[in-house]
């Protein structure tokens, strides 16, 4: 209807009738006055609550000053950590603890936490001393958590640390290039701003024995504190708990941890961004067994981050949190006896600390051996010591203890019995009947299970809402004749597309293994194994930069496997990127099927003129995957032969050639041992 119309129509109605009837106005009078009520009464101010005391301790600003807090708690040993897996970080506990025997107070602290700026102030308290517990990641860079503090030292020339007293011990790997290149740095660094070293630098080699590295150094370390500052060991070896063990019987499962890494059902309610403390749930949408035969199981997995909004690059790492099996969990449960599902607490003794439990807490013991603490790496040796009070067969016990003690015979008897045999705790309980500690202390003790990290085996481009992960399952029979299952990649294998619990937590760690800014570079790309991952990523990527229409270099594939027929890894996909002229040039070394080896750095060396041309004319980028105890160090080694044979140099001009390809990032690797 006209809407002028309809206004005319009720006008002249109004004219024919009385305005309102008494009835009409009883009613009306009425309608208001209910309205007037109702808006009255709900206006009415609602009663104040009273405020009850919450449980949790109100959020607290983070305290950064390191020498504010070692003052109120009366601290004069600070440990810093450098760690990416929790090594370093354990060690630092270790000698934190180890300060109350020597009647000094340690604290271990993550330098990303403090202000690092105060170490000139260290000397504000008396007879104080920092020590930095420092590993070396990758190809010879700070971790993570480091990162900051390397950056203020490179950058403060004129701090002045001549009150500041110090030691270092390294945590590396002699397999690397770069050996313990961050402990050197960081010892060399302070003595240079005037820091006083008060023991020398240990270096820690996880390609031997660390655990045996640390003890020895730190048995030589602790006698020159008590000298230097004038204190003596108390002789007590007694061992202490740094957490309180609180049972829930009445608390509501929501406020249980379940598995999470940071917040408390973060794994229900997922919020960006996504890092290591804040995995993103990604769904497995493939997994599928690269090798056609052989016992080995070799495997590709796609993991979904549609949503995520995480971003990545070829050459960048994906780091998953992996869960142990149940079955060890359960065994463990059994052997001492305990109701797994018991939800607990283990508080830290010590208010002050930033660490207010070992893993998140409340949970249950069950969660906590399956998702939060290390059950499979063999224990180490702090941990034998303070379990031996629980062996109640003196000679189970003395063994323990000698085997964390630092004398010969104890080292090699830890060396044999536990690192050789690759004895589990429970492998360990199994052995030692008459070990029975209480799982409590055991929960406390027990390093985190640590993410795994791979090498992407995508490309973004291609695969912006997937993340490819290449690896084998690890399997072994050890020496007491057990069958040891690699965590992480045995759990991956059994993700199921789709299926139940087929999410992987995860995040990205961005690394310096990228392709040439320059598409036009040549590309030289050496990866046996399960090494070829990051390849799959560059083939890709290069194959999406012709499709645009880039001028794409040369690229160049060196793949190895043991036979043709078995485990050459995507065959298909390098084919086809041979056919298509992406990569051009495929060469496969077949090492078992003939009768002498066949490896990549052979195929290299026949192929050395060409190589030569694309490294010294070309500008051309090698790359390295894989193996790092033999393979990358035999790639290098070819390398070196071809700058001698077609470059005409001395070995010491070709290794100082490739040396100087490195520091251009010309030569980069993504190896490990
Ligand atoms: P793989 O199948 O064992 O080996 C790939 C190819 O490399 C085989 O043809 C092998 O030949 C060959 N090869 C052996 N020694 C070599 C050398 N010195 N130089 C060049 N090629 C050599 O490879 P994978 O199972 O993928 O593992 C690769 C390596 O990385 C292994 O050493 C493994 O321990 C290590 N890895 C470590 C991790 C980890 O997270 N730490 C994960 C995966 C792999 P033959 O076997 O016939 O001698």
């Amino acid at each position: 209807m006209d809407p002028e119309t309809s206004a005319h129509a009720d006008r002249a109605g109004d004219e024919e009738e009385p305005l309102f009837s008494n009835l009409d106005l009883f009613l009306f009078s009425l309608i208001v006055g209910l309205v007037v009520y109702w808006f009255m009464s709900r206006k009415k101010p609602e009663p104040i609550p009273e405020f009850k005391k919450l449980d949790t301790p109100a959020p607290t600003t983070r305290e950064t000053s390191f020498i504010e807090k070692m003052k109120k708690t009366g601290k004069n040993i600070i440990v810093f950590y450098g760690s990416q897996t929790g090594t370093g970080e354990e060690f630092a506990n270790r000698l934190a603890k180890d300060a109350q025997r020597y009647g000094m107070k340690g604290m271990a602290a993550d330098p990303e936490e403090y202000t690092m700026g105060e170490l000139s102030r260290l000397s504000e308290i008396e007879n104080s001393l920092a020590i930095f517990c420092m590993a070396t990641y990758g190809e010879g860079d700070p971790t993570d958590n480091a990162q900051d503090f390397y950056d203020w030292l490179q950058e403060n020339d004129d701090e002045d640390l001549s009150g500041l007293n110090f030691t270092v011990f390294a945590l590396g790997n002699k397999t690397y290039e770069h050996y313990n290149a961050m402990g050197k740095y960081v010892d060399k660094r302070l003595e240079e701003l005037g820091a006083k070293r008060i023991f020398d630098l240990g270096l820690g080699d996880d390609d031997g024995n660390l655990e045996e590295d640390f003890i020895s150094w730190r048995e030589q370390f602790w006698p020159a504190v008590c000298e230097h500052f004038g204190v003596e060991a108390s002789g007590d070896e007694s061992s202490i708990r740094q957490y309180e063990l609180k049972v829930h019987t009445d608390l509501n499962m929501n406020k249980v941890f379940t598995g999470e890494i940071g917040r408390l059902k973060s794994f229900e309610v997922q919020k960006p961004p996504f890092d290591s403390k804040n995995p993103f749930l990604a769904p497995v949408s493939v997994n599928r067994r690269l090798n056609k035969a052989g016992d080995r199981h070799l495997m590709h997995l796609e993991l979904d981050i549609t949503g995520s909004k995480i971003r990545y690059e070829s050459g960048d790492h994906v780091a998953v949190f992996p869960t142990n099996d149940s079955s060890l969990v359960n065994k463990l449960g059994e052997i001492l006896g305990v109701d797994l599902d018991v939800v607990i607490s283990l508080n830290n003794l010590d208010e002050e600390s930033n660490k207010k439990h070992p893993f998140p807490c409340p949970t249950t013991y069950r969660t906590a051996l399956t998702h939060y603490l290390d059950i499979t790496n063999p224990p180490r040796t702090n941990v034998l010591y303070e379990l031996a009070q629980y062996a109640s067969d003196p000679k189970e016990q003395e063994n323990m203890r000698k085997m964390a003690s630092s004398s010969p015979e104890g080292k090699s008897l830890y060396q044999s019995w536990v690192l050789d045999s690759c004895r589990n705790i429970l492998a360990i309980l199994e052995d030692m009947p008459s070990l029975r500690p209480p799982v409590d202390h055991l929960c406390e003790l027990l390093p985190r299970l640590q993410a795994r990290y791979y090498s992407i085996a995508s490309s973004s481009k291609v695969h912006p809402n997937s993340i490819h992960i290449c690896a084998v399952v690890v399997e072994y029979t050890t020496k007491t004749g057990r069958l040891n299952k690699g965590v992480a990649t045995n759990w991956l294998k059994n993700k199921l597309v789709n299926g139940h619990k087929s999410t992987v937590p995860m995040f990205i760690r961005k690394s310096q293994f990228r392709l040439p800014f320059k598409a036009s570079n040549p590309v030289i790309m050496v990866g046996p194994g399960t090494g070829i991952a990051p390849f799959m990523g560059f083939v890709q990527e290069r194959g999406w930069l012709k499709q645009q229409g880039k001028e794409v270099g040369e690229t160049v594939m060196f793949f190895g496997c043991r036979h043709r027929n078995e485990d050459y890894l995507y065959q298909e996909e390098l084919e086809e990127a041979e056919k298509n002229g992406v990569l051009t040039q495929l060469n496969v070394a077949f090492s078992r099927d003939q009768e002498h080896k066949v490896y990549v750095q052979h195929l290299l060396k026949k192929n050395k003129e060409h190589l030569w041309k694309l490294i010294h004319s070309d500008n051309a980028h090698i790359y390295i995957c894989g193996d790092a105890r033999n393979m990358a160090k035999d790639v290098q080694a070819a390398f070196y032969e071809i700058a001698e044979e077609v470059g005409g140099m001395t070995r010491p001009q070709a290794t100082d050639y490739v040396k100087k390809l490195m520091t251009k990032g010309r030569y980069s690797q993504d190896v490990w041992s």
